[in-house]
């Protein structure tokens, strides 16, 4: 061994000597634990400033507060309680009420007599009959006047399907009618909306609202490429949103309203980017009844090439005649450039009978990316418009007769 290697070794040697010393003041856990914290800390930052960038400071330390007081002894196990309430009472009742329910067909039938117990338990219902603004839309007794036009015309054709267009052409044309009324109603015939507005009825305003969302990222997809879709909807947008951007895989981004509790024209914009398929108004809002500035949001999505759904579940039957009658109401229809879709309950102001909405687009172009076809599959052809296969004519009828019997002015024949 030449010199060199020896006091090599040996500086080798001296250098393991104090740097052993040195770290043997630590445990060799927190050695190892260290780094990891670390990495721990820097993760929790992380997300701690993406969460305040997708949320807002407020929504942030809202959150993380809400956290923290779930810390306190008693706090969570109340929490869970009251949504164990909310739980139970989807199931419609307490366990006691629920275990007396019928698990089995009975082993002979009851025939007519099961008119009677269902009569029995609707008596067991809280007493509604025009007391439930914002459940019940038609107001007066339930077996008389409107609603008893309404029962008689659903059950005249409650087995029907419009699914099956070449039997039921009755029921076919009853829902181009209502589309086609109820869009007039909202512009379609002005020569602003460009005269080709098109739609569909849906089960309701939540389905309106998930077909106009899967419709419009669909569209994007083709138009602009966007595979990563975003929408951009207000604080005061229907829950109908969340659903949407759970079922379509499509990245929420609510944005706080302004002090006059309308959407933010200016905060959504900031929220725009290249992956933006669609902003959102509501006229009104379910939550406050105050109507988003409509005509700046359209030209804000004109402007970006963006889609714009104008939510009048609520307001659509309800704005039209408000603003005949010299109401002084804002454009909120199709005769607004950048309008593309329109989700608007029948089953709420045009008092028809529950279970049924439209869906209105500009035009067939927007259209055509919410119907599925399917050309190759054993049971032949099949080509579907909306969420639901077979669909209640019954419920088609009724809103056509509610809409009918009504007329713009009102029924001046008795009922
Ligand atoms: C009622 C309502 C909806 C949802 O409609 P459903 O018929 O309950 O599904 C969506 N948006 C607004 C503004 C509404 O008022």
């Amino acid at each position: 061994m030449d010199s060199f290697s020896s006091s090599f070794n040996s500086f080798l040697n001296h250098f393991r000597a104090s740097a052993n010393s040195f770290l043997s003041q630590f445990e060799p856990l927190a050695l190892l634990l260290a780094p990891l914290l670390t990495l721990l800390v820097a993760r929790f930052l992380q997300s701690f400033l993406s969460v305040i960038h997708e949320k807002g400071l407020k929504a942030t330390f809202l959150g993380f507060f809400m956290s923290f007081i779930k810390l306190i002894p008693g706090v969570k196990s109340y929490v869970d309680a009251e949504k164990q309430k909310v739980v139970d009472k989807l199931h419609s009742g307490s366990k006691s009420i629920r275990e007396k329910w019928r698990t089995d067909l009975p082993t002979t039938g009851l025939g007519v007599g099961v008119i009677d117990e269902m009569k029995d338990e609707k008596s067991k219902d809280v007493d509604w009959q025009g007391k439930c603004s914002g459940t019940v839309y038609i107001g007066g007794s339930e077996s008389e006047g409107h609603f008893s036009l309404i029962n008689e015309a659903c059950s005249m054709f409650a087995h029907t399907n419009p699914l099956h267009l070449d039997v039921f052409k009755s029921v076919a044309r009853f829902e181009a009618e209502v589309v086609a009324m109820t869009a007039a109603l909202l512009g379609s015939k002005e020569k602003a909306s460009g005269g080709q507005v098109c739609g569909n009825m849906t089960s309701g305003g939540t389905e309106s609202i998930l077909l106009a969302v899967k419709t419009s990222r669909d569209y994007m997809k083709m138009k602009k490429g966007i595979t990563k879709p975003e929408m951009i909807i207000a604080e005061s947008a229907h829950s109908a949103y969340d659903k949407a951007a759970q079922y379509f895989n499509i990245k929420l981004r609510r944005v706080p309203v302004d002090k006059e509790f309308q959407a933010d024209v200016k905060a959504i914009r900031q929220h725009i980017n290249r992956n933006t398929i669609l902003i959102v108004g509501s006229a009104p809002g379910f939550p406050h009844g105050i109507i988003d500035p409509i005509e700046e949001l359209g030209k804000l999505a004109y402007s970006y090439g963006v889609c714009f759904h104008v939510d009048l579940c609520l307001g659509g039957f309800v704005l039209p005649f408000a603003h005949k009658l010299g109401y002084p109401i804002p454009s909120f229809d199709f005769t607004v450039m950048g309008v593309t879709s329109i989700s608007v309950d029948v089953h709420k102001y045009g008092l028809a009978p529950k279970g049924t909405s439209v869906v209105l687009y500009r035009d067939h172009d927007i259209r055509k990316h919410q119907f599925v076809a399917v050309t190759e599959w054993s049971g032949g052809l099949y080509v579907s418009p909306t969420i639901a296969g077979s669909r209640p004519g019954g419920l088609i009828a009724g809103a056509w007769a509610a809409m009918m019997s009504l007329g713009q002015e009102g029924s001046k024949m008795p009922f």
